[in-house]
């Protein structure tokens, strides 16, 4: 028999095909795993699925208001001023943007803070914001925290390659007020903490009724959707009719078939063992699986033969932002391709090279949205096992929005699984929804009274 090492072009790719190929069967498998650890995440016992209770419910999309939102996503800072009209409209006045260096990522806790401190100093001037006056903030922090009211939280541990020290097992808002007040910024007040999945939810929630899931496809990924409190079998004393918003966690789902591929990039990752899900599926991880597979054709003689043999020899040389240019080449002589790889210093490459650079890109990109429909399914199923009613699907990420096909390809997942009911499934862009969901939070707090 052929062995995977003495396997031709032909046989290699068929192979490649297979191994990540997420058939109907898988896709039935992962909902069966999901519900099983949702069930455990929910009743308290060890389990994949963290089920994170954000002590919020879904906004009624009465809430008003004027909020300044912190959004700290992944890879960038967002600072958003938005206003709430009480009827459904959610206006975002200004935005402003940093990008975190990878050092301040890895460095010091109190840098980290300390960074984020001067963002929103930034912020206040470039917007002209009088600092006499005081502003309620909303905070989204999108790593896992296990949270104890509305505007407090621990970071249970650090995901999507951070890891500044001092801050896993601290509250996080207090970390902040503390940066806030060494910085001499007095006139910010910390309304509420939010997951960017639940200020996703809200901010969709807002003006559509039929909203009952936030997602992330971005950097890392994650989901919550509302869950009836009689099902939080970890919770007591709560009002049972009521619902609350269960953060997932998601991305550390682990009972997935992972490759040797996915194996590779989980062990050079600085979280080894954890976030399985997130590893093959999210923007921070996908284009380095991809990386290793080109890799692995370059060394087995059938790629970029007559082109440079160290390309992409480095970790983290090929983005999913790379993937997705190379997806949107629909051109018959692939003039988008050719000109990436001209300035990754690779000329001659033929046609066929360029073709399956592309095909590698599919292969892995299909897997991740198939593998992200599966995991929504799972909670629709859930949900509404009879799928009776229809189900708005927020989704925030720069993955979903902006990789061509990536929502097509989750879309014929529910259509295979739920047929002519998959129409009831609508999956929709929250742009900015982490940000701007997070001041519904915020004002979700502020009328609760609930806030400190
Ligand atoms: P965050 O996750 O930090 O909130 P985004 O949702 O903007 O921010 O996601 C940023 C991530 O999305 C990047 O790290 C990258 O992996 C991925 N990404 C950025 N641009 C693209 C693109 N054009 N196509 C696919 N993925 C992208
Ligand atoms: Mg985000």
């Amino acid at each position: 028999m052929m062995t995977v090492a003495d396997m031709g072009y032909k046989e290699f790719t068929a192979y490649l095909e297979k191994v990540f190929n997420i058939t109907l069967g898988d896709v039935k498998k992962i909902i069966k795993a999901f519900h099983s650890e949702m069930k455990k995440g929910l009743s308290g016992f060890e389990s994949s699925l963290k089920m994170i209770p954000s002590f919020v419910e879904r906004p009624t999309g009465r809430e008003s208001g004027k909020f300044f939102a912190l959004d700290l996503g992944g890879t960038n800072l967002r600072l958003l001023a938005v206003e709430l009209d009480g009827k459904g409209a959610s206006n975002v006045s200004t935005v402003s943007k940093f990008v975190i260096p990878p050092k301040t990522m890895t460095g010091a806790g109190d840098e980290l803070f300390d960074f984020i401190a001067e963002c929103i100093s930034s912020f206040l001037t470039e917007s002209n914001i009088d600092k006499e006056k005081n502003y309620d903030l909303a905070f989204t922090f999108s790593f896992p925290v296990e949270q104890t009211n509305i505007a407090a939280g621990k970071l249970i541990a650090w995901t999507k390659g951070f890891t500044a020290s001092g801050v896993e097992g601290k509250d996080v808002i207090m970390l902040l007020n503390e940066a806030l007040k060494r910085k001499g910024i007095n006139c910010i007040r910390i309304a509420a903490l939010a997951n960017d999945t639940v200020g996703t939810l809200a901010a969709k929630c807002y003006n559509d009724r039929d909203c009952d899931m936030g997602v992330i496809l971005g950097t890392g990924t994650n989901a919550c959707y509302p869950e009836k409190i009689s099902n939080i079998k970890k919770w007591r004393g709560l009002d049972p009719r009521g619902e609350m918003i269960i953060n997932m966690e998601w991305g550390n789902f682990n009972k997935l078939r992972f490759t040797s591929y996915d194996k590779d990039v989980d062990d050079e990752s600085l979280n080894t063992g954890c976030q399985y899900l997130e590893k093959m599926v999210s923007g921070m991880y996908l284009g380095e699986v991809t990386r290793k597979i080109i890799r692995d054709y370059i060394h087995r003689g059938l790629l970029f033969t007559n082109a440079d043999s160290n390309a992409f020899i480095k970790k983290d040389s090929f983005l999913t932002e790379d993937m997705s240019l190379i997806a949107s080449d629909e051109s018959t002589d692939c003039a988008l391709i050719d000109e990436f790889l001209k300035k990754s210093g690779l000329t001659e490459v033929t046609i066929h090279g360029k073709m399956t650079l592309k095909n590698i890109c599919r292969i892995t990109s299909v897997r991740a949205a198939r593998i992200s429909a599966a995991a929504i399914s799972a909670v629709i199923k859930w949900t509404d096992p009879k799928l009776k009613n229809n189900h708005t699907i927020g989704v925030d990420g720069s993955l979903f929005e902006k990789y061509p096909g990536f929502s097509g390809a989750m879309l014929d997942v529910f259509k295979i699984l739920f047929k002519e009911k998959a129409s009831k499934i609508k999956l929709e862009l929250a742009k900015d929804g982490s940000g701007k969901g997070a001041a519904i939070i915020a004002a979700i707090a502020a009328t609760a009274g609930t806030s400190s």
